[in-house]
């Protein structure tokens, strides 16, 4: 337990005797998928950690929401973007992010075994297309595959995308297999590690709520 500190904001619910879900969990639910897709938590210095998350420089877009929700989870922390050939990485410093992120362990995540806590999963369940798109966000994407048809003589050009998920942890991969069926997305699996979004009810729905990186 760590006494509240002149700036309550900065406190964590968490450990600290404060309301026990984060303050924004709709924001935490798209952290944790940005986490379990490209983030780590590192020690910095003795009880101190920064978590870190790869963004590429392709999706300025998504740096900032990355950054937005980063800071919306750790107010009182400041937020720093480090760059580096193709990426920027998001990072922050907090004595908590273990709290927040009890998934953080030695090696990698596909390595070890992912399970949410109860209180991760309630906060899922009650914003899964925010965790959805944390997901896809950092670890899937949108494509559009496209062919062409000879109709009454005329060649046209059929467009048909899809939304892919790439992630070596069979955990994660049920982690978001569960999100998608409880939102109602039709999935598949490619292989072991990939998945695909391609039924056209199922794209509209990821259209709707995720849509194409930016
Ligand atoms: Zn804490």
């Amino acid at each position: 337990m760590e006494p509240l500190g002149r700036n309550h904001a900065s406190a964590c619910p968490r450990c600290c005797d404060l309301p026990r879900d984060p303050e924004n969990p709709a924001a935490y639910a798209y952290l944790l998928g940005l986490y379990l897709g490209d983030g780590c938590i590192s020690s910095a210095r003795r009880g101190v950690y920064f978590l870190r998350i790869a963004c590429a420089d392709a999706w300025p877009g998504l740096i900032d929401a990355c950054a937005d929700a980063v800071q919306i989870i750790r107010p009182g922390n400041k937020v720093f973007r480090v760059q580096r050939q193709g990426c920027q990485y998001v990072t922050c410093h907090s004595k908590h992010w273990p709290c927040f992120f009890p998934q953080h362990g030695p090696g990698k995540k596909h390595e070890r075994k992912i399970a949410l806590e109860a209180w991760q999963q309630k906060i899922v369940d009650d914003y899964p297309w925010e965790f959805v798109r944390g997901l896809i966000h950092s670890d899937g994407c949108r494509i559009t595959n496209w062919t062409t048809r000879r109709v009454n003589g005329e060649l046209r050009r059929y467009e048909y995308p899809r939304y892919f998920f790439t992630n070596l942890s069979a955990d994660i991969m049920g982690l978001f297999t569960t999100a998608l069926d409880l939102v109602g997305v039709e999935w598949r699996m490619a292989n072991s590690r990939n998945l695909s979004v391609a039924r056209r009810a199922s794209v509209a729905l990821m259209d709707a709520h995720v849509g194409p990186k930016y």
